[in-house]
């Protein structure tokens, strides 16, 4: 039976894949998966609601056929206007997850770390092993503070936040904070604006002028680029900045391809030539702005257009150009894309791009804004989150402030959770001390896949008496750890997501019963709590028993009801539902969320916390190596996701190093040669592709795992320096990743 239906989900992904790939070119009404519909009658399926949670854009709303237990079907929930039938080449891999051969099926425990020696053991052994250690911890350190919890963005599911609350419910812990992915760019808008919130993206389809600065929607958010293309049939000018020339680049009218990380001068550059021109929005500076004044002394005092010329290596002439198109268009906007930011100057580049939109009077105007991402329609009570510490918790003294949801108090209320720094993980498990961190649990995240500094990384996993991965599929960071617990897919968990781009909200049921012997991250919080209370009571107040759907309603509240027109979360059986927006612009009201309620040109938080006041320019992190190394995300993986699976590697069986012809002839490099890339981190042998879509002196190569076997990794060459900003909101600064230098040569 699992041949068949593993033969007959594989032609539907095929289909998908045709469609998807298109996607990567074309409007997305391309991608409505009709040729599949005929082929099916939905009579003979039961059909559920699920939602993709990977950490993306899109955040697809899924319907899911399954026949005799088995997902025989999936494609996006016509509901959604957003998704409108269709996902991506990842989203129509899923139906492969659950059944893939090289799933973790079963508890088990290596005897020795990369040994590869893994033995099955029941969950009752496994449990049992962890919850002693545990103990020992306890016991020996008389706190739990050398127990680390790194987790991330592997399943978005707000249900997953049950790896917090575990973690909580067995006292104060080690948790590694904040966020590689966005974190200067969320200071910068809150800086700017008090609060990072962009328009809706179906929106952009009224916008007449739109620049994708450092996004590639065509790969990592497909269902934007229906809109994109939208707009653009309607007359709307589209101009791509990138130091890519990707698929989206190539549906742009104009192309700019600037020097990595000279972002912000080209954007003030721009600035200064708007404000010569006398194109300045006065309205809104004047009325719903603060500062601009000293930001125009700023521009006419230290930013000329052919100095942003000589930064950036845009011809002074499209810099004007692009810049008055771009004042007298009404509505505009600017795509910040994530890639950006991350960079040591990545906060500022991005307030010098807000103050560009913020001038011409495009923030609070539909089809206009800085669109970077919001978290408007995450108010969740996080219940799977909240859990009491056991009684006689000794926690952290003198570190973070006590978190929102910790009830202690008396003598334990100056204790809080040890924080340390997501984004210098190895770092971190090597300088923590008093104690030291000893045990690590892992889920939700592939620290040696998305973290960076693998060789130091492994170093410093040695250093730990044991690490727990919970995880589908056996990743390097598996490879590293002592015990790894198999871990539910979407189709056999309940939960349930939101978006932060778009504004609708989707259920996952939970569609199949989980294949071999995975559990849900609840229920293996559940099966420690019974371990832990059973060896020792009192020691765990994580719930047992209750059944995870209960888990669900506890997440809801008026709020969430309110904002989506829905009376109970049941409704959203019938499909995703949007949130009622009173307008389809963030800060359509002008009432900014800043300390003078105006949107702030110059901010005196910003400066408080070590930055310029001003949107000014800031240097770039100095080139320590021959070629800049960008590695960014191919469209066929999100980090060490679904690569790995047999059906994607049919489309993308292998990594390759990117690099301009004449970059690879002086270096004696042709065409498929084996190459090694190295730098002061380490060094990855892959072989070379030759395109003139990268510039002379950059070096591309995409990160994913290529699965069990593969040696590749990205992030042996990707250092842990820190962006400028991200400390503010997110609670530790970002990380400098496409500040990385490396050279190459033949192998
Ligand atoms: S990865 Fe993104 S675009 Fe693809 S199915 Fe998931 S949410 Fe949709």
């Amino acid at each position: 039976m699992a041949t068949n239906k593993s033969a007959f989900s594989r032609r539907s992904f095929i289909k998908g894949m045709v469609g998807a790939g298109v996607a990567g070119l074309l409007p997305c009404r391309f991608l409505v998966p009709q040729a599949q519909a005929a082929a099916f009658d939905p009579e003979e399926f039961q059909v559920f609601r699920n939602a993709c949670p990977r950490n993306c854009y899109d955040t697809c709303s899924i319907k899911t056929y399954v026949k005799d237990g088995v997902v025989r079907f999936i494609e996006g929930a016509p509901e959604s206007t957003f998704t409108r039938g269709g996902l991506c080449v990842k989203g129509y891999a899923y139906t492969r997850r659950p059944y893939s051969p090289d799933r973790v099926k079963y508890p088990m425990v290596q005897d020795g770390r990369r040994s590869g020696k893994w033995r099955r053991v029941s969950w009752d052994e496994a449990m049992d092993k962890i919850a002693r250690k545990i103990l020992e911890l306890k016991e020996q350190d008389g706190n739990l503070l050398g127990l680390g919890m790194t987790k991330y963005s592997g399943n978005f599911g707000i249900t997953n936040y049950a790896v917090e609350g575990l973690m909580s419910s067995l006292g104060y812990t080690t948790r590694f904070v904040g966020t590689p992915c966005w974190p200067a760019g969320i200071d910068a808008q809150n800086y700017d604006m008090g609060n990072m919130w962009c328009n809706d993206p179906e929106d952009m389809v009224k916008s007449k002028y739109i620049i994708i600065w450092g996004a590639n929607p065509a790969w990592c958010s497909v269902h934007t680029m229906k809109y994109i293309m939208e707009a653009k049939r309607r007359g709307a000018k589209v101009v791509v900045v990138d130091p890519v020339f990707t698929q989206t680049a190539a549906k742009g009218d104009v192309y700019w391809q600037p020097k990595t990380a000279s972002d912000g001068a080209l954007a003030l550059g721009m600035a200064r030539h708007i404000l010569d021109k006398g194109m300045v929005d006065r309205n809104f500076t004047d009325n719903h702005g603060l500062g601009f004044g000293e930001f125009a002394d700023y521009l006419r005092g230290n930013v000329t257009v052919e100095w942003a010329a000589e930064q950036s290596g845009i011809p002074a002439e499209e810099i004007r150009q692009v810049a008055e198109e771009f004042a007298s268009a009404d509505p505009a906007t600017i795509w910040i894309g994530y890639g950006m930011q991350r960079h040591t100057n990545g906060g500022a580049s991005v307030r010098s791009i807000d103050a560009l939109v913020a001038m011409t009077g495009n923030v609070g105007k539909e089809g206009g804004g800085a669109r970077y991402g919001h978290l408007q329609t995450w108010g969740f009570n996080y219940n799977a989150m909240i859990q009491q510490k056991p009684e006689g918790s000794v926690g952290f003294v003198g570190g973070a402030a006590k978190g929102e949801f910790d009830f202690t108090s008396g003598s334990e209320a100056s204790y809080s959770d040890r924080t340390v720094n997501i984004n210098k993980t190895a770092q971190n498990i090597l300088d923590t001390k008093d104690p030291a961190l000893r045990m690590l649990w892992v889920s939700c995240k592939n620290p040696f896949g998305q973290d960076f500094d693998r060789p130091k990384l492994e170093k410093a996993f040695d250093t730990l008496e044991m690490v727990v991965t919970v995880d589908q599929f056996f990743n390097e960071t598996v490879a590293n750890s002592d015990i790894v617990l198999p871990v539910t897919t979407l189709f056999e968990e309940w939960t349930v997501n939101a978006s932060y781009w778009h504004y609708w909200l989707g259920l996952n049921e939970q569609a199949i019963k989980p294949m071999y012997e995975a559990k849900s991250n609840i229920e293996i919080g559940m099966a420690l709590s019974r371990k832990m209370n059973e060896l020792s009571p009192g020691s765990c107040t994580f719930p047992q028993e209750p059944d995870t759907r209960e888990w669900m309603a506890k997440e809801f509240n008026q709020g969430i009801y309110d904002l989506f027109g829905i009376d109970d979360w049941t409704a959203l059986k019938n499909g995703p539902v949007k949130a009622k927006l009173a307008s389809s612009a963030s800060w359509s009201t002008f009432q900014f969320g800043t300390p003078s309620g105006k949107y702030e040109f110059r901010s005196d938080i910003c400066k408080d916390n070590g930055h310029m006041a001003l949107p000014e320019y800031m240097e770039p992190r100095k080139s320590y190596d021959k070629f800049r190394l960008l590695t960014p995300h191919t469209k066929f993986a999100i980090h060490s996701q679904f690569l790995n699976l047999d059906w994607m590697q049919e489309y993308d069986k292998q990594p390759y190093l990117y690099m301009h012809p004449e970059a690879a002839a002086e270096k004696g490099i042709k065409d498929l040669d084996m190459v090694r890339v190295f730098n002061k981190v380490g060094e990855q042998k892959v072989v070379a592709k030759l395109t003139t879509n990268v510039a002379k002196d950059c070096l591309l190569i995409y990160e994913a795992w290529f699965g069990k076997g593969s040696t590749f990794n990205v992030q042996n060459l990707v250092d842990d320096e820190s962006a400028d900003m991200g400390e503010y909101k997110a609670g530790a600064p970002g990380v400098a990743i496409h500040d990385q230098f490396a050279d190459v040569e033949k192998a």
